[in-house]
């Protein structure tokens, strides 16, 4: 059996606008299912600059950031390259819904949906299983 476990923001706190309502990703809109197949088709990498834009002017002015002093470049705007190679660029935005229709799309079965795990209020947990992949 092959499972899946994610933890991402909880959508506890999310409005009925579809945007993100929690810490680091506050005001962004949700990424849904079909996003993620066209990303997917078109075999996205880490080079996508799609999500740079939001989550420059979203998501980092929304949280104080350990990294953005030396991702700044002269003129101020970031280092596009420095926040993707130190993995800090957050691209997609889900709450366990968006998670279980990818992992549906998927083919897998889902065995369990956590929206809020006992020890935080910020994530969730699904666990699924792809049937035929048996240990
Ligand atoms: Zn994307």
């Amino acid at each position: 059996m092959q499972k899946a476990h994610v933890h991402a923001p909880s959508n506890t706190k999310r409005n009925q606008t579809s945007l993100w309502n929690f810490g680091l990703d506050r005001g962004r809109a949700l990424t849904p299912l079909q996003h993620h197949v066209e990303d997917h088709e078109r075999r996205v990498g880490l080079e996508d600059r799609t999500h740079w834009r939001e989550f420059i002017e979203v998501s980092v002015p929304a949280f104080n950031h350990r990294w953005v002093r030396e991702a700044r470049l002269p003129d101020v705007s970031y280092d596009f390259d420095y926040v993707v190679g130190h993995g800090h660029l957050h691209y997609h935005v889900w709450t366990q819904t968006e998670i279980v229709d990818l992992l549906r799309y998927a083919g897998c079965r889902i065995l369990f949906v956590m929206d809020r795990p006992l020890d935080r209020d910020d994530s969730f947990c699904v666990i699924a299983e792809k049937p035929g992949t048996a240990l």
